[in-house]
Order: C-alpha cells, then sequence, then structure tokens
C-alpha cells in the first residue's frame, strides 16, 4: 500500500525535486552562464550595396487574362504576386481590351481565361505554337468553350462531361514538390472548383485529388517541340503560390530562380514575465504553477526540440505586461527570469529581439480606418482590442526603455529585429521605428493577411528594413498551415515559424489538449519539414533578414546552349542561392558538372545551387 502511494506520486517527487534543485540553481546563481556574442551566419548588408532592381526588357512570358472574368482577375492577382517573388518578367494582355500580341516573341505562356472563345483563331495559334517549341501553362480549368472541345485532347484529356467536381484536399504523384509525396493535404473549404476528366496515358500527372477518385489536378504533357502544363486546380489565392510556381517551372527546359534558403522559429513573448497562478490545464497535467511549469517543463522541451532539428530560436522580449502609454517607462526590476532565459537562449546560438514595453501595438488613433473590414464612415468600428497610444514620441519613449532593458540585461547584444505586438503596426510607427532606431534590420510580422495585421512579402523596403514575414504559428498546425508550409518550401525555400509560451494556455490554440500534444504536433511537423529539406539553413531572425535582403535583389537570366545552362546573376554580394528545375538532360555528376557554385539535388528535377560568383554554368546531361 505505501509503496503503490510513492509510486503513484514518484512522477510528481521527481518533479519537485527537479524543480527545487533548478531553483536553488537559480537563485544561487548571480552569473547566468556566458554567452559568445555569435557570428551571424548572413548579415544584413548597407542597404547602398544593392542596385535597385533592374527591368530586363523584354518578357519571356505572356499571360492572357480576362478583366471581365472573376476567376481570372483573380489569378491575374495572384500570378502578379508569384512572378515578382519568381523574378519572372511577364506581359499581362487583357483580352477583353487588348489586341493579342504575336506569340513567337514568347518562350512561355499562360492562360488564365476560362472562356477561350474571346481569343478567335488566336486561339487555334496557340497549340502550333506550343508544337514549335512553346511551354504553354493552362492556369485554372476552362468552360466548355468551342475551343477547349475542339483542342482539350491535344492537352491530354481524353474525355470530359464538363462538370465540376470538388476536390477535399490534393496528393501529389511525383516528386514535384518537396514534403509533398506521402500526405494527403486537405482543403479547408473545397467547393467545385476542377473540371470532371479523364486523360490519355501519355500525361505525366503530379497531382490529384485526395480521394478514392483521384482526379488529375496537374500534369504534363509533351506537345510536338513543345509543353503543355495543366493545372485543373481552381482554387488560388497566397497559400497556393508554390503550387503554381512548382507547375510553371515545368516549362522549358529548365527554369531557375532565386530563393532565399532559411528556417526561423521565433518565440514570441519571450522572455517576458511569467502570469502568476495557475492555468487549469497545467494544473490538471503537471500540478504546478504556470512559472514552474516555463521553467521546468516547457523550456527543456523546446531546448530539446532545436538540439533535435539544429533549430537556433529567437526570442522576442516582452519588458512588462502593463498598459501604461504615457512616458516616462519604469524599468522592470524583476528581471531574474528575463536573465535565465535570454542567457540560455544567446548560449544556445539564439537572438533577442524586441516585441514591445508591454503588449500594446504601436497605433494611435484611426490607424485602422484603412482596413475595410466593418468600418463604415461614421459608424467607426474598432478593428482590436487594445487602447491607441497617444504620440509618437511615447511610442518611440516606449521601444527606448525596451531596448535600454535588453542591453542591460544581455551586455554585447543589440536587437536588430522588431515583432510588432499582435502583428499589429501602423505606417506612423513603422516610420518612426526606420527613423529613429537605425539598429533595427527586420520587422517580422506575417504573411497571409488578417484583419488589421500588418501583412508582408519576403522583401527589402525602401526606408532599408526588410520584411521577414511568419508563415505559420502555434503548435496546432492545420491544414491551412500545412499547405502554406508545402508552398513556401518549395516558392522561396523558407520556413518561418511563431508560438507564444501562452499557446499553452490558450484553449483556441490548443491548450485543452495538453502541452505534452501540442509538443508533439510541433514536433511532428519539424520532422516533416527537416525530412523535405534536411540541408535548409537554420537561421535566426535577423540573419533571415540578410538572406532576404540577398534573395530579394538577386536576379537571374538563364541561357541554355546545346551542353550547357548558362545563369548570369546580378546584384550578386556573397553568396546567393538559385533553385532550377531541370526537364530533362539533368547533370550526371553534380560535383563536376558546375562552375561558379555547387549543386544539390532536391528531387524532382528541382536543384539547388549554391553560387560563388556572379556566373555559374551547370553542364547539361545526355538527351
Ligand atoms: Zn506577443
Amino acid at each position: 500500500m505505501k509503496h503503490e502511494k510513492i509510486f503513484r506520486f514518484l512522477p510528481i517527487i521527481i518533479i519537485c525535486a527537479a524543480f527545487c534543485l533548478l531553483s536553488f540553481a537559480m537563485v544561487g546563481q548571480q552569473f547566468y552562464g556566458s554567452y559568445a556574442p555569435s557570428e551571424r551566419v548572413v548579415d544584413v548588408l548597407p542597404a547602398q550595396n544593392f542596385e535597385a532592381p533592374a527591368a530586363r526588357g523584354s518578357a519571356e512570358c505572356l499571360v492572357l487574362v480576362n478583366s471581365k472574368e472573376a476567376n481570372s482577375v483573380l489569378a491575374w492577382k495572384d500570378m502578379e504576386g508569384l512572378f515578382s517573388q519568381m523574378k519572372v518578367e511577364a506581359d499581362y494582355v487583357d483580352v477583353s481590351k487588348e489586341a493579342v500580341p504575336e506569340y513567337a516573341d514568347y518562350k512561355r505562356i499562360v492562360l488564365a481565361v476560362a472562356d477561350s472563345s474571346v481569343l478567335g483563331e488566336k486561339a487555334y495559334e496557340l497549340l502550333d505554337w506550343v508544337n514549335g517549341g512553346g511551354g504553354f501553362m493552362v492556369y485554372f480549368p476552362p468552360l466548355g468553350d468551342v475551343f477547349f472541345r475542339a483542342l482539350s485532347s491535344q492537352m491530354g484529356v481524353q474525355e470530359t462531361g464538363w462538370e465540376m467536381y470538388e476536390s477535399p484536399g490534393f496528393r501529389f504523384k511525383t516528386d514535384l514538390m518537396m514534403g509533398g509525396k506521402g500526405k494527403d493535404f486537405i482543403i479547408e473549404e473545397p467547393y467545385e472548383a476542377s473540371l470532371s476528366l479523364s486523360l490519355s496515358s501519355d500525361c505525366t500527372v503530379h497531382m490529384v485529388s485526395a480521394d478514392d477518385r483521384e482526379l488529375p489536378l496537374l500534369w504534363e504533357r509533351d506537345l510536338g517541340e513543345g509543353k503543355i502544363v495543366f493545372m485543373n486546380f481552381g482554387i488560388m489565392g497566397k497559400a497556393y503560390r508554390g503550387l503554381y510556381g512548382a507547375a510553371y517551372s515545368l516549362l522549358g527546359e529548365a527554369f531557375a530562380w532565386p530563393v532565399i534558403n532559411g528556417s526561423a522559429f521565433y518565440l514570441d513573448d519571450f522572455p517576458s514575465p511569467v502570469p502568476s497562478g495557475t492555468s487549469t490545464y497545467i494544473q490538471r497535467d503537471y500540478g504546478v504553477s504556470v512559472g514552474d511549469f516555463y521553467t521546468n517543463i516547457w523550456w527543456p522541451d523546446l531546448l530539446e526540440l532545436a538540439e533535435k532539428y539544429g533549430i537556433r530560436y529567437s526570442g522576442m522580449v516582452i519588458e512588462d505586461y502593463s498598459d501604461k502609454r504615457e512616458a516616462p517607462f519604469a524599468a522592470n526590476q524583476n528581471t531574474q527570469r528575463f536573465r535565465y532565459f535570454g542567457t540560455e537562449l544567446l548560449r544556445k546560438g539564439g537572438e533577442i529581439g524586441l516585441h514591445g514595453y508591454n503588449h500594446i501595438p504601436l497605433c494611435m488613433e484611426g490607424f485602422d480606418r484603412d482596413f475595410g473590414n466593418g468600418y463604415v464612415p461614421g459608424t467607426y468600428e474598432r478593428l482590436f482590442d487594445y487602447d491607441y497610444w497617444n504620440s509618437r514620441e511615447d511610442m518611440r519613449a516606449s521601444i527606448e526603455e525596451l531596448i535600454r532593458f535588453t542591453e542591460e540585461l544581455y551586455p554585447g547584444v543589440t536587437a536588430a529585429t522588431y515583432v510588432p505586438p499582435s502583428n499589429i503596426l501602423s505606417s506612423d510607427a513603422r516610420q518612426m521605428l526606420a527613423e529613429d532606431f537605425p539598429q533595427i534590420k527586420a520587422i517580422a510580422s506575417i504573411y497571409f493577411e488578417g484583419d488589421v495585421e500588418y501583412t508582408q512579402e519576403f522583401e527589402a523596403a525602401e526606408d532599408g528594413i526588410v520584411e521577414t514575414p511568419r508563415i505559420i504559428s502555434g503548435c496546432v498546425i492545420d491544414s491551412f498551415m500545412e499547405i502554406g508550409a508545402l508552398s513556401e518550401l518549395n516558392l522561396h525555400y523558407v520556413n518561418s515559424h511563431f508560438q507564444h509560451p501562452d499557446d499553452v494556455l490558450d484553449e483556441e490554440r490548443g491548450a485543452e489538449a495538453g502541452w505534452e500534444a501540442m509538443r508533439g504536433r510541433l514536433d511532428e511537423y519539424m520532422r516533416w519539414l527537416y525530412g523535405a529539406a534536411p540541408a535548409i539553413r537554420n537561421l535566426t531572425a535577423v540573419e533571415m533578414a540578410g538572406a532576404v535582403q540577398r534573395y530579394y535583389y538577386l536576379d537571374v537570366t538563364q541561357e541554355i546552349t546545346e551542353d550547357a545552362i548558362v545563369l548570369e546573376l546580378s546584384n550578386f554580394q556573397d553568396e546567393a542561392y538559385i533553385f532550377i528545375r531541370i526537364n530533362g538532360r539533368e547533370p550526371e555528376n553534380l560535383a563536376e558538372d558546375i562552375t561558379g557554385g555547387t549543386l544539390t539535388a532536391m528531387g524532382g528535377g528541382l536543384y539547388l545551387v549554391e553560387a560563388s560568383q556572379n556566373r555559374v554554368v551547370i553542364q547539361r546531361g545526355e538527351a
């Protein structure tokens, strides 16, 4: 009986003992261990090192759109976003207003029009042009217009009743996308977006619907000297960019585009004051206070994950959860936990960044009037739950205090990354940060559009600050985030994730499942990521900014000769990463068949080029 009791309480006794030891260690420790200011893997360069991205002159791609079709307008917007990221120069022609130019002037043509009859005779010329060697992409499924009825068989379509089909998700049949195969990607709100059809056997089907039907959603087919890539997916938006990018890269003998090559994990509100008291689920599962939970369970678990995958966390400091919005801002005297966690984070090669003196977004009254959602003139509706700041001076003083605080706690560290509280940032504050705090090199907010959130692209802004959006967040990586992560890994070769210590307290962020389950889900995501891209660079927040800056300014032109693919890089500084998909005649000896850089096979004909100079030559394999 007695033994049984001890056995029952053994886990708690062990936790208590470990906690006591750690507490002694922390209290007794004047010195929290040292960290060497780590050399940045890739640093942000002065903006003047780069030349403004130059227009290339003649466009390689013709995009046919129709401003009178709703889907076509969506596709147009998506493609402009995608092509600006892949540095594709394209001519967009609105077929409802403009004459269709000569196809012979282009290497690739994208058709984003549901009803091609508006093209008239030019529709039939398209396939002649493909036969002669052109690369043709159908961006979304067409209606059953006369043109498609006549020519669909040449695009590989064997049978179709012109009905639309609702795919619950998508599944890969090839290695087209890293991390794509072996897993179904579920669409949260599917609708009838794909054309019901069957294909001839000479098509290479890359993507199908994630159900028993396995409806072809993306295929390619050779036609004469050219190629057709057919996207029968029909769902668009920023989260799917990488799918369309991968499809586009199948056109032509090869296609190269600059990438970031970086994986970053942010810890928002860390270090920060720990909420006092207990939380239902922490109490339920561990029987300890929230503070003890973070010290003895959460943080060791996160460090274990970091160790396992080589992650280097970037912690974003909140000094005080007060609602103070007027200078002067009192220093938080309770610094022990800040020192303990921050020093540990730095010792493991992480980074300390700025989140806020408190958690009130830097916005003054009226900032969110520009956001359409819910705002009706005269009946102004507030879009967020915080108070406004009164002046730019107060906002500046709060950041000054935060910087003073971090410098006192972490000698030798210059915080260079700012994460806006709740990912909300006004343009006034953005300008203040750029003008008054030259040490801030990067702003890390979010990639996907929200209501009032500060939404970003991966780019260097005109004021010199590098925009480094976070793509996904939290421990509960849902199906939308899985798609976003897949898309971005394959488009930008990037992973960017943030979480908060208090995710584990918040029911909306999965708290009820318990930390054990949440940590398991996070581990599962990391396993997927590093399984798909084992060599991706683990970067901290400001290193990510350095990588994004180089990516943003880099441009690649490619020339394909009989024997080789020649890449000319503009704005090359000290390093550059490029994805190239080689469609046939892949190099046979990766070490020997490249000059000016190194070549790594990523599967599916995709290669990562790490350039060491501004001219890279890749030998083509045997035909
Ligand atoms: Zn926060």
